[in-house]
């Protein structure tokens, strides 16, 4: 040996790839990748976090305790079972750590959120992909991978990358269906987009069962990405161990006053609300008036659509048409949905620019069909 050697199951992890902001050649364009709020940041939190810098020689309060109580009073919660993390990307890293290692099993399905895996791996624990039907999440499925060895199941909820919704009923179900030695994680990183009034019962479950954890974000609906602050719930006994593992400064000073300055923002958070569901209406009826070019959006209750390309257009040569016309989506082929696109949802203007580009596409590539269909008749009567 002449060099140190990693674990064997950190080699086997791939990587993390963040949305793109940038084109091939460099130029940057408009960036619906990462699901971001594209109305930006309370003015609020911008100046609670620009008020921060008069004291940053001092550690920021480790225990993070203007957040949870802030948090606590808005959500109804014991602010002593909020555990924080540097995004809630740290706090899905918290429970597999916590609670899975080498030999044991961490449960995600297949059109899921890609740092579950990274964060199973990182344990040595092994994942379990769970089929998904019609890209939503099967809660039969993820049951039938349970062993004896299963210790962690990951759900997001919405999901990513498909956006789709799983009832309160289903949840309820998954979750009678576990072991009590199971901790069930339900992601709700995009539950402020969820239509109305509904609720999985995540956190009434968070708040009652002794295994589950629902992990939260302030970087979506929020608009505080940049400064990495996520959140999650669950039993003392859950929150304690977690803690045990946690870095401990992982929430600046500026993005613990960020977030609180941010929650007390209604009216940004309900004009950010109203919008998405407005825009991701108007955008999936859009893709739908595709369908006859093969378009089909993913009924989504997140802040993005998954659009699939079963036509001529691919979606490789969608994903590039759009990044020409400035717009820079997702392409998952690495996730096996080299023919999806997940489109954040953006400004009116943005979900327009998109709707068109993507039209002029079609057109474009059926235009080329019947040109090739022309050839290759004529060349076959030849
Ligand atoms: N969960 C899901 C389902 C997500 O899509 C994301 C963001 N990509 C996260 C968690 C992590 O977000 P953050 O670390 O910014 O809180």
């Amino acid at each position: 040996m002449t060099a140190p050697q990693p674990k064997s199951w950190i080699m086997g992890i791939a990587p993390y790839v963040p949305g793109r902001a940038t084109t091939d050649d460099g130029r940057k364009v408009v960036k619906l990748s990462s699901n971001e709020n594209p109305l930006g940041t309370p003015a609020a939190a911008r100046a609670a976090f620009l008020e921060a810098a008069t004291s940053l020689e001092r550690y920021p309060d480790a225990s993070g305790a203007i957040v949870r109580e802030a948090l606590a009073a808005k959500h109804g919660l014991d602010a002593a079972r909020i555990i924080y993390g540097n995004g809630s990307d740290e706090v899905l890293h918290l429970a597999a750590g916590a609670f899975s290692g080498p030999g044991d099993e961490v449960i995600f399905v297949h059109y899921g959120f890609a740092v579950y895996e990274i964060a199973a791996r990182r344990t040595g624990a092994v994942p379990v992909i769970a089929p998904d039907a019609d890209y939503a999440t099967d809660v039969d499925a993820i049951l039938a991978c349970v062993t004896d060895r299963t210790r962690v199941v990951f759900v997001a909820n919405p999901n990513n990358p498909t956006g789709t919704y799983v009832t309160r009923d289903e949840v309820a179900r998954l979750h009678a269906g576990l072991r009590a030695d199971i901790l069930l994680v339900l992601d709700h990183a995009y539950a402020e987009y969820i239509e109305g009034e509904l609720d999985d019962g995540g956190m009434e479950l968070a708040r009652t069962a002794s295994n589950v954890l629902v992990t939260r974000t302030f970087s979506k609906m929020y608009g505080l990405a940049a400064e990495r602050i996520g959140w999650g719930y669950g039993a003392a006994p859950l929150i304690d161990a977690m803690h045990r593992i946690r870095l401990p400064f992982s929430m600046t000073i500026a993005g613990q006053h960020a977030a609180v300055a941010a929650l007390g923002d209604i009216a940004f958070v309900e004009h950010a609300r109203a919008h998405n569901a407005e825009w991701r209406r108007w955008f999936a009826d859009e893709i739908g008036k595709l369908g006859n070019a093969g378009l089909r959006a993913v009924p989504s209750q997140a802040n993005f659509v998954l659009v699939l390309f079963e036509g001529a257009l691919t979606g490789e040569a969608a994903y590039k048409g759009l990044m020409d016309a400035g717009y820079i989506v997702r392409w998952l082929p690495n996730q096996g949905l080299a023919h999806g696109l997940r489109i954040t949802i953006g400004t009116e203007d943005e979900c327009r620019g998109v709707i068109a580009a993507l039209r002029d596409l079609t057109d474009r590539t059926g235009a080329q069909d019947a040109h090739a269909a022309a050839r290759d008749g004529g060349i076959e009567r030849g």
